[in-house]
């Protein structure tokens, strides 16, 4: 029997509809932006392998790093333990977060990040005296995870549509996504700063948090929005005193030009999710960072008072490791050149789309190494983009009709260059 046979005997698959999926792809090995399936096949990664990945597969440094890591001490209870590597990485990260940013506490992924800040968000007002604050308020579009609290704050992303009796209150505002020459962006921004005062005021101190992914919207479709409009937003809902979460799970690291999102809207949150990327796109691992006085509210001679949340692989040795080889490659003057590297092959690559393939796209937009735009083809369906691109060796996973490029940073200029040829040509094809 086959691996592909055996496999789905007994395996059920994320985010797939298990009755009319293609069968799985078997990959035997990764190295740089490449993948190679058990045929031989060279597949370019330009979906990071779902976000996680940064320095591309299989690189030496981390794989030095987590072996290492695993002779040493494989993993220690987090509860009255502590290690070096968790230390070490709290110390590195906290220079490249905003300085209100003190305190880390560790989980194992994006949805998980998430629903710690949902949830010290809830008590925290709880110690404040102010539990009636119970709402969370997202922008439309959102996406923060599967887990409950994360699915509550991203009930208009639509991926969880059977749950929503399940979830708890969550209000959201319009999102004014934008894109290359878009003439209405200002009237979108307005509506929704319209939007906001409107909530602020009916019900602003039912509020607790305000969650966002700054700037992009990652599964909602790649939706970017302008850093001077989140700015205003943010500083809005501060002066009510309500806390701001950003979710920068997939934002971070890199991936937008700067280390984090944050440094582009100049606004400090209260909290700061990260994982994906933490690792390198190694090992799950995950952090909420955030203010000392946050953690100040919890501190109490009753254990109640407590933030009472882990998981068993709270802060694994071993993953810590892979994220501070990570973090060491991130530093690196070639690696900050290859994201700038591909910036400029991507705003090369849309440009030609514009040119090429005029009719088929719009909403052609870009922001640090993620390209995106949709393609108008409503004859023919988005499974076929998917399947065609891996058949002429390109892993590409677009979002409804939205194709997105967001690739490991070891990809190269002229793996990037073809890769825009090879788009351009089955979009040509479709209808
Ligand atoms: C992927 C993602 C999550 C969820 O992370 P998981 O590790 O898949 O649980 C949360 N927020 C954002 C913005 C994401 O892109």
């Amino acid at each position: 029997m086959s691996l592909t046979q055996r496999d789905s005997q007994m395996i059920w698959h994320p985010f797939t509809q298990e009755k009319t999926a293609d069968l799985p792809i078997v990959i035997k090995e990764g190295k740089g932006s490449y993948l190679f399936d058990d045929k031989g096949k060279k597949y370019v990664d330009l979906i990071s392998s779902w976000w996680v990945n940064l320095h591309g597969h299989g690189h030496p440094v981390i794989c030095d790093a987590i072996y290492s890591q695993a002779k040493k001490l494989e993993h220690v209870i987090f509860a009255g333990f502590t290690h070096e590597p968790a230390v070490l990485l709290c110390e590195k990260l906290r220079t490249s977060v905003p300085s209100s940013l003190t305190k880390f506490f560790f989980s194992d992924n994006g949805s998980t990040a998430v629903e710690v800040a949902l949830k010290m968000a809830h008590q925290y007002w709880r110690h404040k005296g102010e539990a009636q604050r119970t709402v969370y308020l997202g922008f439309d579009g959102g996406y923060h995870g599967d887990t409950f609290g994360a699915m509550a704050v991203g009930k208009k992303s639509h991926f969880h549509d059977p749950f929503h009796k399940l979830l708890c209150d969550s209000i959201f505002l319009p999102f004014p996504s934008t894109w290359k020459n878009d003439e209405h962006i200002v009237q979108k921004e307005e509506r929704a700063l319209d939007a906001l005062a409107h909530i602020l005021q009916e019900k602003g101190n039912m509020l607790s948090a305000f969650i966002c992914e700054p700037l992009v919207q990652g599964a909602g479709g790649m939706r970017m929005c302008r850093p001077e409009f989140l700015a205003r937003v943010v500083r809005m809902i501060k002066d009510h005193g309500i806390l701001v979460i950003y979710d920068e799970v997939m934002t971070g690291f890199g991936r937008l030009g700067t280390y984090f999102a944050t440094e582009q809207v100049g606004v400090a949150p209260d909290f700061l999710c990260i994982a994906k990327g933490l690792t390198g796109g190694f090992l799950p691992l995950a952090l909420t960072v955030t203010t000392q006085d946050i953690y100040d509210a919890f501190l109490d001679d009753a254990w109640e008072k407590a933030f009472a949340h882990g998981h068993s692989y709270t802060a694994n040795p071993i993953a810590c490791s892979a994220a501070l080889a990570s973090y060491e490659l991130l530093q690196r003057q070639e690696t900050h050149t290859a994201i700038h590297n591909i910036h400029v092959s991507h705003e090369r690559g849309l440009r030609m789309l514009h040119e090429e393939c005029g009719h088929m796209v719009r909403g052609l937009r870009c922001t640090g190494t993620i390209a995106a735009w949709e393609v108008n083809a409503e004859h023919t369906p988005p499974a076929y983009f998917k399947k065609e691109f891996l058949r002429r060796g390109l892993l590409l996973r677009p979002l409804g009709n939205t194709i997105y490029i967001l690739p490991p940073y070891a990809v190269t200029t002229e793996d990037l260059d073809d890769a825009y040829s090879i788009i351009a040509d089955v979009m040509k094809g479709a209808r």
